[in-house]
């Protein structure tokens, strides 16, 4: 994903911030400046007046440095609770792939979907747990420092803030709302009931509901976050939702299973006149170009559309074929062909075993086979 980037490494893995992110610090920085909220405790016997929110700090430089401090603080302990996620993940052997923070949260990108239901409870619940430690920590940390220095020295408020919105992020990620951790712990549930893919097909929909009661909740008065974050949910869910019902039907099933071997192919010289005759009867859209046996490129039926129709007499394939060519090996997975493919979006791969080229194949290919093996 192109629109975040990276910020580091933890344990191998590598942290990146979605520009979405960026923007939630200056607001989170900005919206914790113009309140307090007091909250008084009796601690052995004497009363302290915690506070929640920068609001009632002075001068403003410092509310504004506690409340900045406070905000960047906020996007660790998100980290941290994915890093959370990723460690039981790795215990299992998963590979993690990067840890990636959103305006809504933390995404952990991992190798393998874990099919495992209890890993999978346990792995969602482990980031919440962090939250809930970080949560407690905190707040004894506040006390700490009440004793200490006074209820309503900025560092106090700062641990008492940190501390409440640790404890609000387990119970938010605890919501049963898909792909929100409640809502993966949700759907391990159904999956030791029922098909992964159904599972996945009924957590999402929960999700979706929840989602669009939390919008409204936003438009009606719980504010713009909440808007967004209800967005966020809504589009991951069926993120979600729709590529487990690609990957799943196709697991166990190789390229070499499902590619076409028949290969037609054509040289650069081929004129554009004589390859669209070719497309034309043997209804491919898109052929391998060879220069000495060896892929060069791949001509599809849009390349050819591209150039206007007076000048194709005098252009040939190699003029316009596409020369950067992602491959895939006979033995790959065919739902790692389908991601390329969706990632790259381009609707077929050249097949390669040791540099020689020995099959092709296309997203149709794909989508008939995962027809055969859902039974659709
Ligand atoms: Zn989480």
């Amino acid at each position: 994903m192109s629109s975040a980037f990276s910020i580091g490494r933890i344990a191998g893995i590598p942290i990146r911030l979605h520009v979405t992110f960026l923007a939630i610090i200056p607001f989170v920085a900005y919206v914790f400046t113009t309140f307090t909220q007091p909250f008084p405790v009796k601690i052995f016997g004497q009363v302290f007046d915690f506070a929640y929110g920068f609001g009632a700090v002075e001068p403003s430089g410092a509310r504004w440095a506690y409340s900045f401090a406070f905000s960047i603080l906020l996007f660790v302990c998100v980290a941290l609770h994915e890093l959370g996620h990723s460690f039981v993940a790795m215990r299992y052997g998963i590979k993690i792939r990067s840890i990636t923070l959103y305006i809504f949260g933390g995404v952990a990108s991992m190798e393998d979907i874990p099919r495992d239901p209890s890993m999978e409870a346990r792995m969602a619940v482990a980031g919440p747990g962090v939250s809930g430690i970080i949560g407690v920590g905190c707040t004894l940390l506040s006390i700490q420092s009440a004793i200490l220095l006074g209820g309503g020295h900025p560092l106090t408020t700062l641990l008492w803030t940190l501390g409440v919105i640790n404890i609000v992020l387990m119970i938010f990620n605890l919501l049963p709302a898909f792909p929100m951790d409640g809502g993966r712990v949700l759907r391990a549930w159904f999956a030791s009931r029922m098909a992964y893919v159904e599972a996945t097909r009924r957590a999402a929909n929960i999700g979706k509901f929840f989602a669009i009661m939390m919008f409204f909740l936003g438009l009606f008065g719980g504010g713009i976050l909440l808007v967004v974050i209800a967005i966020f949910i809504y589009i991951a869910a069926s993120d979600e939702e729709r590529s487990t019902a690609i990957v799943v039907p196709l697991e166990g099933v190789k390229v070499r299973d499902i590619m076409s071997v028949d290969l037609k192919t054509v040289s650069p010289e081929t004129p554009l006149p004589e390859i669209m005759n070719l497309m034309f009867r043997e209804k491919h859209r898109g052929y391998p170009v060879l220069v000495d046996g060896r892929l060069a490129g791949i001509v599809t039926i849009s390349d050819v559309q591209r150039v206007p129709e007076e000048k194709r007499e005098k252009i040939t394939v190699g003029e316009i074929m596409v020369k950067s060519i992602y491959v895939i090996e006979p033995n790959a997975d065919a739902a790692e062909a389908m991601k390329k493919m969706m990632e790259r979006q381009i609707r077929r791969l050249p097949v390669m075993d040791e540099g020689k080229l020995v099959g092709i194949v296309s997203r149709s290919d794909l989508l008939r086979a995962i027809e055969i093996c859902s039974g659709w």
